[in-house]
């Protein structure tokens, strides 16, 4: 069984669009045991796409095409599969009437352009979409199965879902079982050498594929083959333990989640509450935990500080300390976090402070260099750390390891007793 996914539009070749919908599209597929051996972008060039539905219709048996279905003149995709597959357009009267009385609800008149909306590949069936005007069109040819399909992700998300999805039940190699184990704190090299012991176990069926990036990693498992979905899931449990064994202080979630979502979860089983008082990475924190429904319940506040007057206004840092150390240092983080604390009321302080770059670095205080410090009814505690990167990844690697001080903090230690 062969997939694969075009998507057709111009604007997916320049630097500013990407093609985002072939990412959900391929999980889909993946769930039912399918895998993609290709994704093509193409331009709205009609003879660039005969070229590229003719090879995919060549060699695969279900090809998802999506884009180019609109009114407007560069959305070709309708009529050129049609000329490639040498059938007719046919008028279908009953795409107008919906198309009409979408425009009706809104009281606008339905434009002359929608019209070559309302034509079907002959032997096509249609695929409604109550989210816009194109309707998609599910095809069969002897070879291959033939999806066209909406660019919105908002129409052809639904439509593949609905109406794609069943359209396959059956076809793929059964049973598709996927786990993500996540990690920081570890080089990719480090953790593929702790993995080697790993990848000599691997079971049947089973495929690893580790994802690095600056401050996080991920280890895919997945299972492919026949049933029952049991014995495959005692498969990843097997494995996912010797992941366990050779990885454990590094691993923050086994099923996925980010880990703003872990840290949440550890604050409410604690019932605890937290504030940040963000410098370097301008409110980063705050935002990532607060992606999180329900966070209202743990998360008090972040205060951006960053600028020394607001250290000193709003978390009480001495001026002196700043004038001392530098507010990029040690004794400010703490006493950001300890300021944070005391004034917000929250169990837990989090603060940083470093140098993002690309400039203000010096030979002492280098870009890159970042303090953290967790203040909490025990004590405080605070660490150094030299991050490499740009600006974005010095900010998302502060982030990354501030949340996993806290994950750390109170996974170490249970209840109250904080
Ligand atoms: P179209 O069906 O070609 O009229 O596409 C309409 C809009 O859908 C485009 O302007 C894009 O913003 C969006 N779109 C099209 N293809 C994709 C894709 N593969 N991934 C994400 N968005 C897309
Ligand atoms: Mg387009």
């Amino acid at each position: 069984m062969k997939a694969e996914i075009i998507a057709v539009g111009a604007e997916l070749l320049t630097p500013d669009f990407r093609d985002t919908n072939s990412l959900p599209l391929t999980a889909g597929l993946n769930e039912l045991g399918i895998a993609v051996s290709f994704k093509t972008i193409v331009g709205d060039d009609e003879a660039d796409l005969a070229r590229v539905l003719r090879t995919a219709i060549g060699r695969s048996d279900l090809v998802l095409c999506m884009g180019g279905l609109g009114p407007t003149e560069d959305d070709r995709t309708r009529e050129t599969l049609a000329r490639v597959l040498k059938r007719k357009l046919v008028f279908r009267a009953a795409i107008r009437a919906c198309i009409r009385e979408r425009f009706r609800r809104r009281g606008l008149p339905m434009s002359a352009s929608n019209l070559k909306q309302c034509y079907v590949i002959d032997g096509a069936e249609v695929l409604d979409n109550p989210n816009g005007t194109a309707p998609g069109q599910w095809l069969e040819t002897k070879r291959s199965r033939i999806a066209l399909l909406p660019g919105p992700p908002r129409e052809i998300l639904p439509m593949f879902e609905n109406d794609v999805l069943p359209r396959l039940a059956g076809l793929g190699r059964g049973l598709s079982v996927r786990r993500i184990i996540r990690l920081t704190g570890l080089g990719e090299s480090a953790m593929e050498t702790r993995l080697k012991s790993v990848y000599a176990e691997v079971p049947s069926g089973v495929t690893v594929t580790t994802l690095a990036s600056p401050g996080d990693l991920a280890i895919h498992l997945t299972y492919t083959g026949g049933g029952p979905r049991a014995s495959a899931e005692t498969r990843l449990d097997e494995l996912e333990a010797s992941i366990g064994r050779a990885l454990r202080p590094w691993i923050y979630s086994r099923r996925g989640e980010g880990l703003e979502e872990v840290v949440g979860a550890l604050l409410r089983s604690r019932d605890l509450t937290i504030a940040c008082a963000e410098s370097c990475t301008g409110g980063l924190i705050g935002h990532r935990l607060t992606d999180i429904p329900g966070s209202s319940d743990y998360f008090l506040e972040s205060a951006v500080v960053y600028g020394n007057r607001a250290k000193i206004r709003r978390l009480g840092v001495p001026a002196a300390l700043i004038d001392r150390h530098g507010a990029v240092s040690a004794p400010v983080a703490r006493a950001m976090a300890l300021g944070i604390r005391r004034t917000s009321g929250a169990d837990l302080g989090l603060a940083v402070t470093g140098v993002a770059g690309p400039g203000g670095g010096t030979a002492r205080k280098p870009v890159g260099l970042v303090y953290l410090a967790l203040a909490r009814a025990r004590g405080t505690v605070v660490e150094r750390h030299l991050f490499f990167g740009g600006r974005a990844q010095v900010k998302f690697q502060s982030s990354q390891k501030a949340l996993d001080i806290v994950r750390k903090t109170l996974i170490a230690r249970t209840g109250k007793a904080l």
